[in-house]
Order: structure tokens, then sequence, then C-alpha cells
């Protein structure tokens, strides 16, 4: 193994890559040598993020993860186009935000789809392979929200929980067919979903942070490059938090 380049010679396909956390692991992955499959719901950011990559190789996809026929043909089109999958990050994720009263279904069904089914739809799609070559990690971003729950976010933090105990189940089931699942719980981190804050939100948040700042996607992506690679190969069940120490 070249230094630096743990990934070389494997495949990762990553969901939502076109933008923030995504992206960011994308970057990562691709640095450590991996060769990446950026996904995101429009072809054409998802090619040029792929396209903006360091290395060679690396393609975009568009798909919509919440759909398990899209899901299931773009994995078997990644296969065949880049290669056997080694590394699957679902990542992809929407927030539908608003007070349990006035929560309407479609914002319920969406957010669950996206960020729970979804998960579950790319994971079934890849894993046929991975257990047949017994090799293949699995990586769910959650949220520090689906541990402590948020007001105002009872879909979401059922969606981010609810892959928790996906991870935790799937880790158990594949464990012994070389496959490690594990999850990341970001805290907050400075991306398109969280938008701008105001100067008095800024430090309202940094005082229950106790590294004293915002989280940036690269945070992120450090905790997936090393869940991702040979490093943590006793590693699985596990959810990271990575959150500045927000939730201790
Ligand atoms: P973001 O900037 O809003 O980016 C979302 C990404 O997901 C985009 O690439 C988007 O693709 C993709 N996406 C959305 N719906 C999709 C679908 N149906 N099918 C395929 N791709 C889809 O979000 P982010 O802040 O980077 O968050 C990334 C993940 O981290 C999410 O799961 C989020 O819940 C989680 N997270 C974020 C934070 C935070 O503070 N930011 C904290 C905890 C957890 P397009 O570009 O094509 O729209």
């Amino acid at each position: 193994m070249v230094e630096g380049r743990e990934l070389d010679g494997k495949v990762a396909l990553v969901t939502g890559g076109s933008r923030g956390i995504g992206n960011a692991i994308a970057h990562a992955l691709a640095s450590a040598g991996a060769q990446v499959a950026v996904i995101g719901r429009g072809a054409g950011g998802a090619e040029k993020a792929a396209a903006a990559l360091p290395g060679a190789g690396h393609r975009g996809w568009g798909c919509d993860v919440a759909d398990p026929e899209v899901a299931t043909t773009t994995v078997k089109a990644v296969e065949s186009e880049v290669g056997p999958l080694d590394i699957l990050v679902n990542n992809a994720g929407v927030t539908r935000d608003n007070i349990l009263l006035r929560l309407k279904d479609e914002d319920w069904d969406e957010v669950m789809a996206v960020n729970l089914k979804g998960a579950f739809n790319m994971t079934r799609a890849a894993t046929r392979g991975m257990m047949k070559r017994r090799d293949g990690v699995i990586l769910n971003i959650s949220s520090v929200v689906g541990i402590t729950g948020n007001p105002g976010q009872s879909n979401y933090a059922a969606s981010k929980a609810g892959l928790i105990g996906f991870t935790r189940s799937v880790a158990r089931e594949l464990a012994s067919r070389g496959v490690r699942c594990n999850a990341i719980a970001p805290g907050y981190i400075e991306t398109d979903m969280t938008g701008a804050l105001t100067e008095e939100q800024t430090n309202a948040l940094k005082e229950r942070i106790p590294l004293g700042r915002l989280g940036l996607p690269e945070d992120i992506a450090g905790a997936a490059r090393f869940l991702a690679g040979p490093s943590a190969r006793y590693i699985t069940g596990q959810v990271l938090t990575v959150d500045g120490g927000m939730v201790i």
C-alpha cells in the first residue's frame, strides 16, 4: 500500500456527492486513491463534481435514491462502467422542518423516503456483490439529531435514528460475509442544508460546542476516510459522533 493512498484500486459510490458533506467525502476518498461514482439528483451536478475530484476515472450519475428501481439500475451502471463496488456512502439527505402539528404527510414521507429508504435502496443494491466478494464497507451519514432529537425536526430526527438501527442491523447481518457497516453522526456542519446564519445565531451555537466552532464538511470527510479504510478493519456497527463535542 502506497503511503497516504490506502484506497488505491477501490471503487466508492457517494450519494449526495455533488455538494456539501458528500462532496467533501468524495474528495477525501479520491485523495486516498479510490475511483469515485458521485450521485446527485441531477446528472449535471454529479458529473461536474466527479470531474473536479483529484485523480482519474471518477464518474457522475443522476439518481433519485428514494426510487428503488432507479437506485438498483444506477448501482448496476456504476459496477459495469467503473467497477465492482467496495465502498458505499449513504449521504444523500433532505430536511422538511416544521413543528409537529404543522408537519404535512408529504414532509414526513419525503424525508423518510430519501434519508432512510434511500439508504436501504442503495445498500440492498450494493451489498449483493460485496457479499459474494466477501469484502465491502457501508457508511451511513446519520446526525446528532437522531440521537438527541430536535424540536421542529421530528421527521428528520426519526429518519436519522432509523439509520442508526439500520446500520447496526446491517453490521450484524453482513459481518460474517466480510462487509462492515458504520454510521457518522455529524453535529452542526456549514453547508447549503444549514444555510447562512446571523452572527447572533452562530455565537449561540458556538456556546454549545466545546471545540468552539461550527463544523466543516472536511471534518466529516476525515472520519469517513478513516472508517472506509483498512485502519478501521475491526470496526463495525458503530456510530461515530463528529460534532466538536456538542453531544457528550
Ligand atoms: P446538502 O448540502 O443539502 O446536500 C445534499 C446532497 O444530497 C446533494 O448532493 C443532493 O443532490 C443530494 N440529494 C438530496 N436528495 C437526493 C435524492 N433524492 N437522491 C439523490 N441525491 C439527493 O446537505 P449536507 O448538509 O451536505 O448533508 C449531507 C448529509 O449529512 C445529509 O444526510 C444530512 O442529513 C447529513 N447531516 C448534515 C448536517 C449539517 O449540519 N449540514 C448535520 C448532520 C447530518 P443535488 O445536488 O443533486 O440536489
